[in-house]
């Protein structure tokens, strides 16, 4: 595998040619600082970072994995790991997007995002390290005390303490209302927590000073469901430097991210406090739940982007074959793979998949700041609402095309894809894992359609199809974009009624919206892609003449890539819709046999 480059250039075109973040970002209260000098002097840092520090790791992180001592609970990360992550915060990454009040740098998510990505390509595994510490400062920033706030985030926030989110339980994943870790008051203020947990991200490491563990358990008096839940906080260690009963108990053996400690943590009457009010843990969880998801997106298109380099580059390389219309390079002993219309079709959905990806990341991030920040109530409630109706599909739509991408790297390399070290199977594996935690990527389709589209009669996803609208609107009298607009409109009117004939069927029989959700997701993920490729073409268009014109034609040509060979999926997806529920529920439970 070639090593990895930022793809700098395309996220200076995302973020301020096509998004035009500048518009916006330093007009926001407290970002008035973020300029494009800024953001291009942070994006290269952390480029350099990335190249440099941990996509070097990423192999023998792999290799090496992560070791558990069972008699003192420690677990001991890969070499590499822990001088990066120090380097790391020395840099003053671990604060780029936290509050100064705590020392954070206080830049905007649509810097923090970008530089998440390149993370992921470089070292998923390394990445969740400080990410899951992000999370854990989130959650505490939006919902502790002043004086939680004072004593965990300024550690949280320049990196020498770390966080985790402690949810899931053995008998419970998806299904929260099951869980049952313990909370006793002790009288104090404090609790006592007793219980085990499993699959925690970076539960255990030697990367940092303190483990701070946000930890969801049940109050005695606490209803049995969902309602009954409240959230912890659990450090490792006491302000004292006393050690709390809460430990590794063992580490998993997994598919991928195999660098990344994920721990059974088991809590002995550890002692923890609570985060915002009894039995309301799991909506401070859901607080940070949008970035954290549109983290786990990232996931997928970074790996797509590490994925699609090392497939380039190898596609260039390798020789195989004459090109079909007769040699294109007939000095050398065969021509490169990249010649063959199969080979290109891998690269190219790589290639439009991850940059689709990339566009809709900065347009979330952007919407996030919006949402944050934004003096005007009716703009960050704008915000808010397309958050809440993408973050499902970004979750889950960029990690199913991330592993997609991985997986035609693969197929680019031929058998070596299949061989450990060209370092292309490490991705599909790392990748795999993205469409399961944070809420399987099924869970995301129940979500979308359920919570965001049908729950509010479509209210949200009329305002995103109005954007849409417009877009096509603005543009109908474009000869150029014509191709685009077309089929875009089009879906557009679809989708208005494929969304109408589910909210009918559902109303007869629930199991219908549960029937269409996979596929419905896959629909908004098509036509949101559709919309952003044919935004990308408009302004590469604009650019032709002022000296990128190689830049902004494969824009265009992969725009029509996208249109003509990824788009159509539609049709099987409308297709799928319209049969419903039955044939899914017709079988009998015990007819399913073998
Ligand atoms: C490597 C790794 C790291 C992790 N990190 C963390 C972490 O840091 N913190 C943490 O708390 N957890 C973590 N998890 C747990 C992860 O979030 C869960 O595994 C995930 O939410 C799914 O839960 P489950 O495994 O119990 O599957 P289940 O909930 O048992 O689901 C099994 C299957 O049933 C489907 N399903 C369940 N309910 C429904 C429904 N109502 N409708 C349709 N389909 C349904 C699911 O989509 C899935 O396909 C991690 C897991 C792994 C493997």
């Amino acid at each position: 595998m070639p090593a990895y480059k930022a793809p700098l250039r395309d996220l200076d075109f995302v973020l301020n040619e096509l998004i035009k973040v500048q518009d916006i970002i330093p007009t926001l209260p407290g970002y008035e600082d973020a300029t494009q000098d800024i953001f291009a002097s942070y994006l290269e840092a952390a480029a350099q970072f990335c190249e440099n520090e941990i996509a070097p790791l990423n192999r023998s992180g792999d290799e090496e994995g992560c070791e558990f001592n069972a008699a003192d609970h420690s677990v001991k990360t890969p070499a590499g790991f822990k001088q990066a992550y120090q380097q790391f915060c020395e840099l003053g990454f671990t604060g780029l997007d936290c509050d100064p009040a705590y020392g954070g740098q206080g830049m905007p998510k649509t810097l923090a995002f970008p530089i998440m990505e390149m993370q992921c390509s470089a070292n998923v595994a390394w990445s969740m390290y400080p990410g899951l510490s992000h999370g854990a400062y989130a959650a505490i920033h939006a919902h502790g005390t002043p004086e939680q706030k004072d004593t965990y985030l300024p550690h949280l926030v320049d990196g020498s303490w770390t966080g985790t989110m402690c949810l899931t339980e053995p008998h419970c994943g998806t299904d929260l209302g099951l869980l049952k870790t313990k909370a006793e008051p002790n009288g104090d203020g404090s609790y006592s927590i007793t219980g085990t947990k499993i699959f925690i991200s970076a539960g255990e490491h030697d990367m940092s000073d303190n483990i701070i563990h946000l930890v969801l358990a049940r109050l005695p008096d606490a209803p049995k469901d969902v309602k009954g839940i409240s959230l912890f906080i659990v450090p490792k260690f006491h302000a004292d430097g006393s050690r709390n009963p809460v430990a590794c108990g063992a580490l998993e053996h997994k598919m991928g991210i195999k660098a990344n400690a994920t721990a059974v943590i088991n809590l002995d009457n550890a002692k923890g406090y609570l985060i915002g009010e009894p039995n309301k843990g799991l909506s401070c969880m859901f607080t940070m739940m949008n970035a954290a998801r549109l983290g786990c997106g990232m996931q997928g298109l970074g790996i797509g982007e590490a994925s699609f380099q090392g497939a380039l580059t190898y596609a260039r390389e390798r020789l195989q074959m004459r090109a079909l219309a007769g040699a294109k390079f007939p000095e050398k002993a065969a021509d490169p793979i990249i010649v063959h219309p199969d080979v290109r079709r891998m690269l190219l959905t790589q290639k439009a998949y991850t940059e689709a990806g990339r566009a809709l990341t900065a347009l979330l991030a952007l919407q996030l700041d919006i949402e944050e920040k934004h003096p005007d109530a009716d703009a960050r409630q704008d915000a808010a609402d397309l958050v809440a109706l993408l973050t499902p599909v970004a979750k889950a739509f960029m990690t199913d095309n991330g592993f997609e991408a991985a997986n035609m790297g693969v197929q680019v390399f031929g058998g070596h894809g299949f061989i450990r070290e060209w370092g292309m199977e490490q991705l599909v594996r790392d990748c795999r894992i993205s469409q399961l935690y944070e809420g399987t990527n099924g869970i995301q389709a129940i979500d979308l359609l359920g919570r965001k589209v049908l729950l509010d009669q479509g209210a949200k996803l009329r305002k995103f199809s109005k954007q849409i609208h417009k877009f096509c609107e603005a543009n109908a009298g474009n000869a150029q974009l014509a191709e685009f607009v077309g089929p875009l409109s089009k879906l557009l009117k679809e989708i208005g009624e494929t969304t109408m004939g589910i909210g009918m069927a559902s109303m007869m029989d629930k199991d219908e919206a549960g029937a269409a959700a996979t596929d419905f997701l896959r629909l908004i993920g098509h036509i949101t892609y559709a919309w952003l490729w044919a935004r990308m073409a408009e302004v590469a268009y604009s650019k032709l003449g002022g000296g990128d014109d190689a830049f902004y034609n494969a824009k265009i040509t992969t725009a029509r890539f996208y249109y003509a060979k990824l788009l159509p999926e539609v049709e099987s997806l409308k297709a799928k819709i319209k049969t419903g529920a039955k044939p899914l529920m017709s079988l009998q439970d015990e007819h399913f046999a073998f």
